[in-house]
């Protein structure tokens, strides 16, 4: 017995160590109860703030990088299946760890981030497009691009002012850092002088050590009986955050810059130009730091770096793009914790190849059938995989498309051996067939016509790689995945009604679709006080949840819209909607009377920024179909749907319905919608008599004249920017 539970603790504190949570970490995000995933997510909370406090407070990991980015992935996964559990302290809205104890705080004059990932060639391309998006910039155009190393130190702000190094902070938690002022003074490669410098500059880079200093370092620390480090980046972290800057002196710390912060004047126009720029001021820059035009050449050169990470001399792990323009950067600004004019590239995840045992077909709510690949388990990256996606049966067919096969012509049979990776995905991939092992007797799969779960035929519709079950409300699989969703936090969250309980009034047959949920008191009252043996129902619980319920009837809009799962409909653009339409009625008689690819409905709907034709599309077949349109209007007889309410805002274009003509020439139609409507502004398509403001650029045509006519008041693209304050 005693081995028995040592054997327990030393798996769980194993999986622990591998970034795994003991009981759940091994299932598929998609598969977890709300209950479950909450759970994980409070756990993967508490596991990343003792690595980051390990890590960054105290300098001595408690687990591999590894270990480290699969927890933050997974944290990521779980808050992108249940948006509604984030927590309010979500590890993916923090950076680095709060200051250790000791050092003075520092609070930053320009927040220090983080930045964004890339782990495959396409993310790399989409980055590229989504830019030129954002910009309005043609796909053909080619933007430049810096790429540079991506150093495995630390990251460092440094104050000058008149020349003179007077402060130098760690990012800390991005906001408030350490102050290492006098620690910094002992690093050669930070100038204490500047000349023909801003008034006010600051450098940020990366303090680092080199491999050479690393390894005899830990050889002196094992000489006099020190601790020695786990690599170089804690070996540069540990001795740069010493209390005793002299300690820090006897350490051979090296630094790159590669930013800066706040500036009394700018270094030059672009980050290429800064570059040099400090690199003329005195400071280390990167020798691998180029220019390229566009994903082709910035991949060659990830490539390039990647071909010399090992004889570069100190550790890096990846490759930073960013774009070259100031200007460009500054329009395209910040996400909450990153930059989106900058990503890192990582290097790529450890491989392994292993036996495909079945295949496996799991349904969704909306009915998808997801294919998924059982394989004999096998470690990558130091964590045991034993099921991996295989997206749809393009992909396990070979076929391309949409389906992206692992090459083309190349199909997946079961019996085959396959190469898992990990990537950014917690869920594991497939990445390659080895069709020398594959058995002789090995069949092509086949993908199943009906639907595992209710027997229904599935179909898959031209045009999308998904087959689908067709049993709606009766299939269990979605009836019971579309209640669960409608109960989630994001939706109705109906506190004493998670998955757990709507499983069990499911499988007892007293709620089949939402409407149910608001008929329980009125029809099972009493029968709930006998489920009280079963399953701990007491009257005082049954009235509890009843009232919990009722408290629910009262609903914003965009929760109500959320609830009711319809495909592609996320909590984003739920709230796009609910904010456009502003009431049920509105929406409801927006999406009744529209059809899809034409007319004034479907115009605005498309219309809405953030809104695209599958969206809309899914939207109105979905609310048209005349079961799902029965059980949504018996559903909201029972609610009263509050209509949203516009945000506060104090610029003089809150609340006033604003439309845009003509060519914009300062940015894009994108840009200036969200800019408009993150000031409180509704941004409508067309003229009416509604309208407040248009805002009409060169070639302005039938619009300006019909504002014209109805007295709107029209201005141009100046005087736009001057009124909100952007000029
Ligand atoms: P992360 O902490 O993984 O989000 O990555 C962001 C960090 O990468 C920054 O805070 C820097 O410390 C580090 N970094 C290393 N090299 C570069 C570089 N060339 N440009 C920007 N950041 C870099
Ligand atoms: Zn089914």
């Amino acid at each position: 017995m005693m081995v028995g539970l040592f054997r327990c603790q030393e798996r769980v504190l194993n999986d622990i160590q591998h970034g795994q949570h003991p009981r759940t970490g091994q299932l598929d995000v998609a598969s977890l109860t709300v209950e479950q995933a909450q759970q994980e997510l409070a756990w993967l909370a508490a596991q990343l703030h003792d690595a980051n406090v390990a890590y960054h407070t105290k300098d001595a990991p408690k687990i591999s990088d590894a270990a480290y980015d699969r927890l933050k992935q997974r944290n990521l996964e779980i808050e992108a299946a249940f948006p509604a559990l984030k927590r309010a302290d979500s590890p993916s809205e923090q950076v680095g760890a709060p200051i250790a104890e000791g050092f003075g705080k520092i609070t930053h004059a320009q927040r220090m981030m983080s930045l964004g990932n890339a782990f495959d060639d396409e993310d790399v391309v989409d980055f590229d497009s989504r830019i030129k998006k954002y910009l309005g910039v043609g796909a053909d155009t080619a933007l430049r691009y810096t790429a540079e190393p991506k150093i495995d130190g630390l990251s460092l702000s440094l104050r000058y002012e008149a020349g003179r190094l007077v402060q130098a902070a760690t990012r800390g938690d991005g906001t408030v850092g350490e102050n290492v002022t006098e620690n910094a003074r002992t690093i050669d490669d930070i100038p204490q002088k500047l000349a023909d410098a801003p008034d006010l500059l600051e450098v940020r880079g990366e303090v680092y050590m080199s491999h050479d200093d690393f390894s005899a370092l830990n050889e002196r620390q094992v000489a006099g009986g020190a601790k020695t480090f786990a690599n170089p980046r804690n070996a540069a972290a540990g001795s740069l955050r010493q209390l005793d800057a002299n300690v820090t002196r006897t350490r051979p710390l090296k630094f790159f810059a590669y930013a800066w912060g706040v500036l009394s004047e700018p270094l030059a126009d672009t980050q290429s130009g800064a570059i040099t720029r400090l690199n003329a001021l005195g400071f280390q820059t990167n020798h691998l730091t180029v220019i390229c035009s566009g994903p082709a050449e910035m991949l060659a050169h990830y490539h390039m770096i990647e071909a010399q990470r090992a004889t570069l001399g100190y550790d890096i792990d990846g490759v930073v793009y960013k774009v070259d323009d100031l200007d460009l950067q500054r329009r395209l600004g910040y996400r909450s914790t990153t930059p989106r004019w900058a990503i890192a590239h990582k290097f790529p995840a450890e491989l392994a190849w292993t036996k495909l045992e079945a295949i496996d077909i799991q349904v969704g709510r909306t009915g998808a059938l997801s294919p998924v690949a059982r394989l004999s388990p096998v470690t990558v990256g130091g964590v045991v995989v034993s099921n991996a996606t295989l997206h749809n049966e393009d992909y396990i067919m070979g076929r391309g498309g949409d389906g992206q096969p692992i090459r083309e012509g190349r199909d997946i049979r079961v019996g085959d051996w396959v190469q898992v990776y990990r990537a950014g995905d917690v869920i594991p991939k497939i990445a390659d067939v080895d069709l020398s092992r594959r058995p002789v007797d090995a069949k092509p799969y086949e993908f199943p016509k009906t639907c595992p779960e209710c027997g229904s035929d599935a179909v898959r519709e031209a045009g999308d790689a998904v087959y689908r079950c067709t049993g709606g409300l009766i299939c269990p699989a979605q009836a019971v995945e579309k209640l669960r969703h409608f109960v989630s936090r994001a939706a109705f969250d109906i506190e004493g009604l998670g998955a757990k309980q709507v499983e069990q009034f499911y499988a007892d047959g007293w709620i089949r679709t939402p409407v149910d949920i608001f008929k329980l008191r009125e029809r099972y009252g009493k029968g709930l006080q006998q489920l009280q043996n079963k399953e701990g129902w007491g009257e005082k619980s049954a009235n509890n949840l009843f009232d919990a319920i009722d408290e629910k009837r009262v609903i914003p809009l965009n929760r109500v819209i959320f609830a009711l799962g319809i495909r592609h409909i996320g909590e984003t653009a739920s709230a796009l909607l609910a904010n456009h339409y502003g009431s049920w009625a509105a929406f409801e008689a927006a999406v009744t009377g529209a059809s899809v690819g034409e007319g004034p409905e479907w115009e605005e709907l498309i219309g809405i920024d953030g809104f695209g034709t599958v969206m809309a599309t899914s939207l109105i077949t979905s609310m048209q179909q005349d079961a799902e349109r029965a059980s949504i209007d018996a559903l909201i007889a029972e609610l009263d749907v509050q209509d949203m309410v516009r945000a506060e805002s104090d610029s003089p274009v809150a609340g006033k319905t604003v439309v845009f003509t003509g060519t914009l020439e300062k940015m894009t139609r994108a840009e200036a919608k969200s800019r408009a409507e993150a000031l409180g502004a509704k941004v409508s398509g067309s003229v009416s008599a509604k309208t407040d403001l248009l805002v009409a650029g060169p070639g302005a045509g039938s619009k300006a004249k019909k504002a014209a006519d109805l007295g709107v008041e029209t201005i141009d693209e100046d005087a736009w920017l001057t009124l909100i304050g952007d000029a």
